[in-house]
């Protein structure tokens, strides 16, 4: 049998729900047999993301244009795309910024006052992608398959959800344990 061609993708998230997902500890040995990772900031240094993903689990708002680009691409070439904890699913931490109206505003209050003393703006284009005026969550974008809120998500919460899908069932997120953030 093929094995499950397996993603992750790492948008504006502060990257807590992929050190989750390697709080999975022995049972990512596990998953490596059932599994070909081919595109993760954890395990796989691919520049593109590939074609016919069965499975990925996407960290992270939607902030800037590199962002957008990603998601669109990731949407195009993957059957099943999980939004991953918070950040996907409601924007969270990153979407604190919308409070500020413009991009410029927020540029000048993190870079300029909130600076250190070699304060200055980002250039662009190119050393900062251009950031979008709102935050927003993936499902905002496109569509989602399936929900994983949690900040971050506990290991045991990713395993309930991701091992049945390896076995072509669908997850049941069922218990207190499965449903407290
Ligand atoms: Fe970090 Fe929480 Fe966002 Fe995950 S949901 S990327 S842990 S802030």
């Amino acid at each position: 049998m093929d094995k499950i061609k397996f993603a992750t993708v790492w948008l504006a998230g502060c990257s807590g729900c992929h050190m989750s997902f390697l709080d999975l500890d022995e049972w990512l040995i596990d998953l490596a047999e059932k599994v070909d990772v081919v595109y993760s900031p954890v395990g796989c240094d691919l520049k593109e993301y590939p074609e016919n993903v069965d499975v990925c689990l996407v960290e992270g708002a939607i902030a800037n244009e590199e962002n957008l680009e990603l998601i669109h691409q990731v949407r195009a070439k993957t059957k099943l795309l999980i939004s991953f904890g918070d950040c996907a699913v409601t924007a969270n931490v990153p979407a604190m910024r919308n409070m500020i109206k413009g991009t410029d505003p927020v540029l000048k209050r993190c870079y300029l006052e909130l600076g250190d003393e070699n304060r200055q703006l980002p250039r662009f284009p190119g050393i900062v992608p251009e950031l979008l005026d709102r935050v927003i969550p993936v499902h905002e974008v496109v569509k989602v398959d399936m929900f994983l809120p949690g900040c971050p998500p506990s290991a045991d919460r990713i395993q309930a959800a991701i091992e049945p899908l390896l076995k072509g069932d669908k997850p049941v997120m069922e218990g207190r344990e499965m449903i407290k953030f």
